[in-house]
């Protein structure tokens, strides 16, 4: 995709008391865009959160809650800080639009305005938006496999702690480390190797679907599966999904002292609520012990705390 067509198609919430306003800009960007509306402060909030815009047109004068008590709403929350807005007003003077700027805003137009003018500095906003976006989401995932990688997984785990700790929820790991990688890259070649991880961490990530669960890759043929709100049951309903989605995908290992397929090996482990230590380093570590166990004993297996 160039970055015209990046910047096109984007949805873009037009926030002004006078409607009159919004008829013009909504004629002047709707061949290009999807057009939002809200007539004021409140209203324009409430659209952001359930419509999240690409960008935000908004006039800065308004009754009520006006166009920079709206930026500094935005940019308190998590969901909408990310959102770009260009103030549109009939204010003109320099300390309004240092005002504007200082307060969040990406751009300032003058009212009245020139309608190509403002077509293109919306293309220009929806460009560096994108390609903002793009990087944030390449830089949490791991580009050989395109699941998250370990930093993401580090933010992740933190916050699904907190999260769980709140609610009284258990929260679960399993760690996971495919078995004698080292022979299969030896007998089959590195690229091959790379084949395989993609086609082993493709199958994982079937087997745990729900939108809070994240599959990361934590090391080289070492991934992690955070499973928030799942007891030690169902652990191990998902480690045994696992086990069968490999054993599947029949890969061959010819090298391997286990089986002659790719097998993996899995430490799980759950933090019962209440979640009293501050942070799931503990937790990561049990698992990663009862991983160990599980290569101890064979391997193509899982342990955990109860077996
Ligand atoms: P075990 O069953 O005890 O886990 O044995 P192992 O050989 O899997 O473990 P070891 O830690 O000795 O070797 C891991 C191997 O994984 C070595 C390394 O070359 C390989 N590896 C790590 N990252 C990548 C990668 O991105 N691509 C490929 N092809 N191989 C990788
Ligand atoms: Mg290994
Ligand atoms: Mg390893």
């Amino acid at each position: 995709m160039s970055w015209t067509d990046l910047a096109r198609n984007g949805r873009i919430l037009v926030v002004d008391d006078a409607m009159e306003n919004i008829q013009i800009l909504h004629h002047a960007l709707r061949e290009e865009h999807e057009v939002l509306f809200a007539l004021d402060g409140e209203q324009a909030v409430q659209i952001a959160l359930d419509q999240q815009p690409d960008l935000i047109l908004l006039d800065a004068v308004m009754p009520g809650m006006d166009g920079y008590d709206v930026v500094a709403a935005l940019r308190s929350s998590p969901r909408l800080q990310d959102i770009p807005v260009i103030f549109v007003t009939a204010l003109s003077q320099p300390e309004d639009e240092t005002r504007a700027l200082e307060a969040g805003a990406v751009d300032f137009i003058s009212k009245p305005f020139n309608v190509a003018v403002v077509r293109a500095r919306v293309r220009s906003q929806l460009t560096i938006k994108r390609q903002g976006d793009a990087m944030r989401e390449l830089s949490m995932t791991d580009g050989l496999t395109g699941v998250a990688n370990r930093r993401n997984f580090n933010d992740t785990v933190d916050a699904e702690w907190r999260r769980c700790a709140r609610a009284g929820l258990p929260l679960s790991v399993i760690m996971i480390d495919i078995d004698h990688f080292k022979l299969y890259n030896d007998h089959y070649g590195h690229q091959a190797g790379d084949v395989c991880l993609q086609q082993v961490s493709a199958a994982m990530k079937r087997c745990a679907s729900r939108p809070q669960d994240m599959l990361a890759r934590y090391g080289g043929e070492e991934f992690i599966l955070l499973l928030p709100q799942e007891g030690p049951d169902g652990t191990e309903v998902v480690a045994n999904r696992i086990l069968e989605e490999v054993r599947k995908l029949a890969l061959p290992h010819a090298a391997s002292p286990t089986t002659p397929q790719v097998t993996l090996s899995m430490g799980l482990a759950t933090a019962h609520p209440p979640l009293d230590s501050s942070d799931p380093s503990a937790l990561i570590r049990t698992a990663d012990a009862n991983l160990y166990r599980a290569k101890r004993t064979g391997r193509n297996r899982y342990c955990s705390d109860t077996n």
